[in-house]
């Protein structure tokens, strides 16, 4: 398998007199069989550097590797696409509208001249590893989103990669087929040890999919670790945002308390070297609505219910501090609660997170 390393890369972009700096200064290195994803904002240079990965775009500077062999060079892209062992899976498939599945997945084999019974038997090893082999005479209009969806990553497959890019691979299935759709990829980048680099906007993606993440900000990785790391220590409160539902709100510090309104919440383990506000993040998930303390929670203080709405699988309760109603904090809660209700919010122990005016993390 293949170690994919990437030093001082940049790629920038001439609009007319003005220089757009989509992959800036970038070194990293992606280990053999590992799946590293890549999460960020729109328009901050994800899809630039897989492009520069696969070969489809040369640097402006910087090298890659894949193993110690170079792949790209400052202004030249030293071995093309296709000789690279890579595999790509795009948001929009591109499947041949007028071939059957069953030739879609061929077609890279007859592109590289491999005989006839051999395309045979490959395409439908294939075909089975991915549900497909009832459909393999079926044309894409005939299939459903996951099935299509399966043929373009079957037809990826089939000449044994030994890297695996994936550009927003499921942002156009269905929400019900998403989930099993990820399971799917995890499962064959896992078991065939595919190098793998899957880029998307959507964090649920990546925590699926990838043994470790990056969040790439104005063409720089702002943050490099395991899904966990940065979900549970995001470096700023924008990786916070990208990374999932949060609830971002001023406070002022008391008394080592982040003070919102009537509610307190203890800060620990903060260095607030000297801030008088802070910015406290807690995740929905990590918030609790109860008039009886809970183990492993802390009281914050009394708010009221505002609204409250349902949606796979829990409900969302939008909740203010009784002394203060612009201020909206959203709870993920089993059971629904009546709106104008009064009670206790309780914060998980150990899940606030604190940053700067600034955006900085200010955890020790
Ligand atoms: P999205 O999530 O919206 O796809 P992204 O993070 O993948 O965004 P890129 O597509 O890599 O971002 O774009 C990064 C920057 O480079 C953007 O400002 C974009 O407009 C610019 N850019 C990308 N490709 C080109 C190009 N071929 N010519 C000029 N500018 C480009």
């Amino acid at each position: 398998m293949t170690t994919i390393k990437v030093e001082n890369l940049s790629k920038i972009f001439k609009k007319g007199k003005t220089e757009v700096r989509a992959v800036d200064n970038i070194s990293i290195k992606i280990d053999s069989g590992l799946a590293f994803g890549v999460l960020g904002p729109s328009g901050h240079g994800k899809t630039t550097f897989l492009r520069l990965i696969a070969g489809l775009e040369e640097p402006t500077s910087g090298y890659i590797y894949f193993d110690d062999e170079v792949v790209s060079e400052p202004r030249r892209v030293v071995l093309g696409p296709e000789k690279r062992g890579i595999a790509m899976v795009f948001q929009n498939w591109a499947l041949y509208p007028n071939m059957s599945v069953f030739d879609n997945i061929a077609f890279p084999l007859k592109l590289a001249k491999v005989p006839k019974d051999k395309i045979e038997s490959k395409v439908k090893e294939v075909a089975e590893e991915l549900g497909l082999a009832g459909v393999l005479n079926r044309y894409p209009k005939e299939l459903s989103g996951g099935q299509m969806q399966r043929t373009a990553i079957a037809r990826a497959l089939v000449k044994d990669p030994k890297v695996l890019l994936l550009d927003e691979p499921f942002s156009n299935l269905d929400a019900q087929i998403r989930e099993s759709a990820r399971a799917l990829v995890r499962k064959i980048q896992r078991e065939r040890k595919l190098t793998t680099l899957i880029v998307s906007h959507d964090p649920a993606d990546i925590f699926a999919i990838a043994n470790k993440a990056g969040v790439i900000v104005h063409g720089k990785f702002a943050q490099i670790g395991t899904p966990t790391e940065i979900y549970e220590y995001p470096a700023t409160d924008l990786i916070a945002r990208l990374t999932g539902e949060i609830n971002l709100l001023q406070a002022k510090v008391i008394e080592n308390n982040a003070v919102i309104s009537n509610l307190k919440i203890p800060l620990k383990n903060v260095e607030l070297k000297g801030q008088n506000n802070v910015v406290v993040g807690i995740r929905p998930d990590d918030l609790s609505l109860s008039d009886t303390p809970l183990d492993k929670y802390v009281d914050v203080g009394t708010v009221k219910i505002k609204l409250v709405s349902y949606g796979a699988g829990i409900f969302k309760i939008v909740v203010s501090p009784v002394a203060d109603e612009s201020v909206d904090i959203i709870v993920d809660a089993e059971e629904p609660l009546e709106a104008g209700v009064e009670t206790h919010l309780l914060v998980k122990i150990g899940k606030i997170k604190v940053f700067d005016q600034s955006g900085n993390n200010l955890l020790a």
